[in-house]
């Protein structure tokens, strides 16, 4: 139920509990099934739900996020959303574009992540387009913990206030409100709708799990909505270990703020950090062979810092018999790829392994 409060900013029931939300995404990004990927040698039908076509600003998972954040910001009065990330970070990238589509400024803070990068790494992809929003960019050194990355935002939000504004922050760490999960929440219901839409049995879900937002948020959204269905989150950045940590965190945060604390147990918490190496905006032979089977045999693109991860766990899952019990690999597509235009030496070199023999 929606009590529309302007024409741009609606209030949507998600649990017990109601939450501003400025829309940002007109129309169903569609579920897909892979024509070419598909079924090959015993393998499991994939179905792709295209949450990379969520639209503004390029699109990407960060979009069904940024309409719960926009929403506060606008309800609360604020002028100024502030929020950190990788160098290439999506995140801030679909931020800046939200700002300009609710009329807010946007300040954001880069994260040096990711070592040994060169200057279209820096200037191009994601960051050629945060400047087109017109955000103002911030550095943070490189290696700042989750905690000073976030003391960071406070500390431009302090200096912003001091000027007379009124800065909403998107805080990174784990302990905080997580906000824009209430968007894989609803985004879990228009999955199940579509699949049943679709007449098709899924057994298995698979997503990149990377702040543990959209994970969570879908996890706990199957379950608000009666489905059992497993989701496995494949790490991006974190170990199995803390990765499994940090979601069911992110649940029972989500649980209490939406009112619904008894949905999500800790068994439902499946991680797996198997495609994780070398580590974060770094691919090995597999994730470059998933990232390249989806190009060459389903005109599909992923990104190189997520989706090559989690659709190697997608390809993998889809292999194993005894995990499909007969039914299809649901894999959710969570955008990034303006980062191919900021990744190129490095996908270069993937290329020129994969095809030894031509001249690059
Ligand atoms: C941010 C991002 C993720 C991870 O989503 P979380 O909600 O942070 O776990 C996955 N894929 C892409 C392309 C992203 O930009």
């Amino acid at each position: 139920m929606t009590t529309p409060a302007s024409p741009s900013l609606e209030t949507v029931r998600v649990g017990n509990a109601d939450f501003p939300r400025r829309r940002l995404i007109s129309g169903t990004p569609p579920l897909d099934r892979l024509g070419n990927l598909s079924g090959r040698d015993g393998r499991a039908p994939i179905y792709v739900k295209r949450d990379d076509l969520t639209g503004l600003g390029l699109g990407g998972n960060k979009v069904r996020k940024l309409e719960f954040y926009t929403g506060h910001a606008l309800a609360q009065g604020c002028d100024t959303m502030i929020i950190t990330g990788a160098v290439q970070s999506n995140y801030v990238r679909v931020t800046a574009a939200a700002a300009c589509a609710a009329g807010l400024d946007c300040h954001i803070q880069l994260e040096d992540r990711v070592a040994g990068m060169d200057a279209g790494y820096r200037t191009g992809g994601n960051v050629l387009l945060d400047r087109m929003f017109g955000a103002t960019l911030h550095h943070l050194p490189a290696d700042a913990s989750e905690a000073d990355a976030d003391a960071g935002l406070d500390a431009i939000a302090d200096d912003l206030r001091a000027e007379g504004r009124r800065p909403y922050v998107i805080h990174l760490g784990a302990t905080f409100e997580p906000r824009g999960a209430l968007g894989y929440v609803l985004g879990a219901r228009e999955i199940l709708d579509q699949i049943a839409q679709a007449g098709i049995t899924v057994t298995q879900v698979v997503t990149a799990s990377g702040s543990g937002l959209t994970h969570s948020g879908l996890l706990t959204g199957l379950r608000l909505a009666g489905s059992n269905l497993p989701v496995t989150g494949v790490c991006v950045r974190r170990d199995a270990v803390q990765q499994r940590a940090r979601v069911t965190e992110v649940c029972a945060n989500l649980g209490k703020l939406i009112g619904r604390p008894d949905l999500v147990g800790p068994e439902d918490v499946i991680v797996t950090d198997r495609f994780l190496a070398p580590g974060y905006g770094k691919n090995s032979p597999q994730s470059w062979g998933a990232f390249l089977a989806a190009a060459r045999q389903e005109g599909l693109l992923l990104d190189p810092v997520y989706t090559s991860k989690s659709f190697a766990g997608a390809l993998a899952m889809a292999d194993d018999k005894g995990a499909m019990a007969g039914g299809a690999v649901l894999y959710l597509h969570t955008g990034g790829l303006p980062a191919l235009f900021a990744y190129e030496a490095a996908i270069d070199a993937a290329l020129a392994a994969a095809d030894p023999q031509s001249n690059q």
